[in-house]
C-alpha cells in the first residue's frame, strides 16, 4: 500500500464507480462508506491528505451548545448524536472531555438559560452530564482562572486529533480496497458519453493522469466554488493558539466569551498542551497557500484569555505555535460570521455530488447521505450491505496511526519507525512533522533536533538523496513559518 502502488494502478485504466475530490475529512468519510459498501473508489487530494480545513480545527467532537442558542436545533441534535456514536466507534482516537462555563455573576436569568440549554443537550445524548460547581472547586480546577467568578456550570463533550480520526478513517477505507492518492491536484473534468473523465496533476512526477469514472463527489470544501461556482460559498477563517500546559494548568476545558464581541472561545488540554481559539472573520486570500494568523486575531485572543485567566499572564512570547484554516460555509449574509450556519451542502448536478460546510464531528452523517444519493444515481442496490460493519473502528489502522505521536521517542526502534513512515504516505518532509508527529506545533523549534537523529532514517525510508533532504528542511522552515506568531 502506497502512493507509487496506487499510481500504477489508475495506469491499467479501470473505470471507478466514484472519484472522490479532497482528502479532509468529509471526502474521507465518504470513500470509507463507498468503499465499505464494495463500489471502487478512488480519493484524490491537491497536496497531503488533511492539509486543507481537517488538520487546523478546534478538535472538538461536539453538538455545539451555542448552536441551540441560535436556534440550531437540527444541527445540534444530529451533532450530539454523532458525537455518541463516534465515542463508541473510535474509543483509542476520541476522548470524552469535561467542559466548565465560568458565570461572570449569579444572574437567575443567565442560569436559567444554561440550564435550559444544558438539559436540551444532555438530553439529545440521552445522559446527564450536566453540573453546577462553585466558585471554591472552579479555581482548583483552572488555577489561574479570575478568581472573582461566581461558580460554572459543567458537562462533557469531546476530543480528538482531526489529522488522527481523518488518517484512521481513509485508512479503513483503503483496507476495503479504496486507492487515494496525495498531491494529486484535480485540474480538469470532461464528460465523454456517460463516462466522466477526472484529469488530475502529480505534483511528484509533474505528469498528469485520467482517471475514467461513472460519478464524482467533490468534497472540497472551502475550495467547492472553485468546481460550482454556482454555491455561494462564504470562507471564514479561524485561527488558534497553542501554550504551553504548564503556563496554562486546566484540569479540563472551559468555555468562555470574549469580553468585547461576547463571541465563544474554548480553552481545551490536547496532547500534553493547551489550545486556545477560535476567531472566526472573513477571508479571500488565496486557498492554496498556507494560512496565517494576524497580529489582530492573536491580540483578540491574548485579550480573552487575560481577562479569564489574568493570574497566567500569557503573552505571545508564551506562545509555542499557531494554526489557522479556512472553512466555506453557505453565505446568508449575516452580519456576523459565527451566526453563519455550519450546517452542511450537498448540491447534485448529473453525476457529480457537491459537498461543502458541516463539522469534522458530522462527518459520518454526511458520509451516509452522500452515499445514499450515489446510490442511487448509479442505480445500485444497497440492500446487500452489511452497515453494521460502518460502527467499528479498524485495528490495524488504529495501530499505524496512535505511533505517530511516539514517532520520535527513543524507544521507538529503527525498523518500527521506517515501516510507519513508509505505510504514512509523507511525501514532503511538513507531512511528517505537522500533520503526523504534531512536533512541529508542540515544539517551540519545530522538532529540528528529533529530526537531525533520525535523519539516515527518514532518507533511507523515503528515498532521498542528501540534496533532497536538504530541499525539503528549507521547505519545513517557510511553512513552520506559518505556524508561528512571529514566524
Ligand atoms: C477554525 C476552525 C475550527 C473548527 N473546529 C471544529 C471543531 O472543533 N469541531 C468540529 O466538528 N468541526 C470544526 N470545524 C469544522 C471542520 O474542521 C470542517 O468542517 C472539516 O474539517 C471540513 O472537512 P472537509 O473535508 O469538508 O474539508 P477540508 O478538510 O478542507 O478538505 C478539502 C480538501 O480538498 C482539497 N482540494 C481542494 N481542491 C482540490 C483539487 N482541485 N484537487 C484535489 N483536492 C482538492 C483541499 O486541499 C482540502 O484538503 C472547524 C473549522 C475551522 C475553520
Amino acid at each position: 500500500m502506497s502512493r507509487e502502488n496506487f499510481i500504477e494502478k489508475l495506469k491499467r485504466g479501470d473505470i471507478f464507480d466514484v472519484v472522490v475530490v479532497g482528502g479532509g475529512i468529509t471526502g474521507s468519510g465518504i470513500l470509507r462508506r463507498l468503499s465499505m459498501s464494495g463500489l471502487k473508489v478512488v480519493l484524490l487530494e491537491q497536496k497531503d491528505f488533511t492539509w486543507g480545513t481537517s488538520s487546523r480545527s478546534g478538535k472538538l467532537v461536539h453538538g455545539g451548545l451555542r448552536y441551540i442558542k441560535q436556534g440550531q436545533i437540527v444541527l445540534t441534535y444530529h451533532s450530539v448524536r454523532e458525537r455518541e456514536k463516534l465515542l463508541k466507534t473510535y474509543r483509542e482516537l476520541i476522548l470524552p472531555l469535561r467542559f466548565a462555563i465560568p458565570l461572570e455573576n449569579n444572574s437567575f436569568v443567565k442560569k436559567a438559560i444554561y440550564r435550559f440549554g444544558l438539559f436540551i443537550y444532555d438530553l439529545f445524548a440521552m445522559k446527564k452530564t450536566a453540573n453546577y460547581v462553585s466558585n471554591s472547586e472552579l479555581v482548583r480546577d483552572f488555577e489561574f482562572i479570575n478568581s472573582s467568578i461566581f461558580g460554572a456550570y459543567t458537562f462533557f463533550d469531546a476530543v480528538t486529533d482531526d489529522v488522527k480520526l481523518t488518517l484512521q478513517v481513509l485508512f479503513e477505507a483503503l483496507e476495503y480496497g479504496a486507492l487515494a492518492i496525495n498531491y494529486a491536484k484535480v485540474a480538469e473534468i470532461n464528460k465523454i458519453h456517460e463516462c466522466y473523465k477526472v484529469v488530475f496533476e502529480d505534483e511528484i512526477s509533474g505528469k498528469r493522469f485520467t482517471v475514467p469514472s461513472k460519478s464524482v463527489v467533490f468534497a472540497t470544501g472551502a475550495w467547492i466554488g472553485e468546481f460550482n461556482p454556482s454555491l455561494s460559498i462564504r470562507k471564514l477563517k479561524g485561527s488558534h493558539l497553542v501554550l504551553p500546559f504548564e503556563k496554562m494548568p486546566i484540569r479540563y476545558a472551559c468555555a468562555v466569551f470574549h469580553p468585547k464581541d461576547k463571541r465563544p472561545l474554548y480553552v481545551i488540554p490536547w496532547n500534553g498542551f493547551v489550545l486556545f481559539g477560535t476567531t472566526d472573520i472573513d477571508y479571500g486570500e488565496n486557498l492554496n497557500s498556507e494560512v496565517k494568523i494576524t497580529k489582530g486575531e492573536a491580540e483578540y485572543l491574548l485579550e480573552a484569555l487575560n481577562h479569564w485567566f489574568p493570574k497566567a499572564k500569557i503573552d505571545s512570547k508564551d506562545v509555542i505555535s499557531t494554526f489557522s484554516g479556512v472553512r466555506g460555509v453557505l453565505n446568508t449574509h449575516k452580519k456576523d460570521p459565527s451566526k453563519e450556519t455550519r450546517d452542511y451542502i450537498l448540491k447534485v448536478k448529473e453525476k457529480m455530488i457537491f459537498v461543502a460546510g458541516g463539522k469534522l464531528t458530522t462527518f459520518d452523517y454526511i458520509s451516509k447521505k452522500v452515499s445514499k444519493k450515489i446510490f442511487s444515481l448509479l442505480n445500485e442496490n444497497p440492500a446487500n450491505i452489511n452497515f453494521n460493519k460502518f460502527e467499528n473502528s479498524s485495528k490495524k489502522a488504529v495501530s499505524v496511526i496512535s505511533m505517530f505521536d511516539k514517532l520520535f521517542w527513543d524507544s521507538v526502534e529503527d525498523n518500527y519507525f521506517s515501516k510507519v513512515l513508509k505505510s504514512s504516505f509523507v511525501v514532503h518532509l511538513d507531512d511528517l512533522m505537522i500533520r503526523r508527529s504534531r512536533l512541529g506545533l508542540t515544539n517551540l523549534d519545530g522538532g529540528f533536533e528529533c529530526l537531525n537523529k533520525k535523519k539516515g532514517l527518514i532518507m533511507s525510508a523515503l528515498g532521498w538523496s542528501d540534496e533532497k533532504y536538504n530541499n525539503e528542511l528549507k521547505r519545513y522552515k517557510s511553512v513552520l513559518r506559518y505556524y508561528r506568531l512571529n514566524g
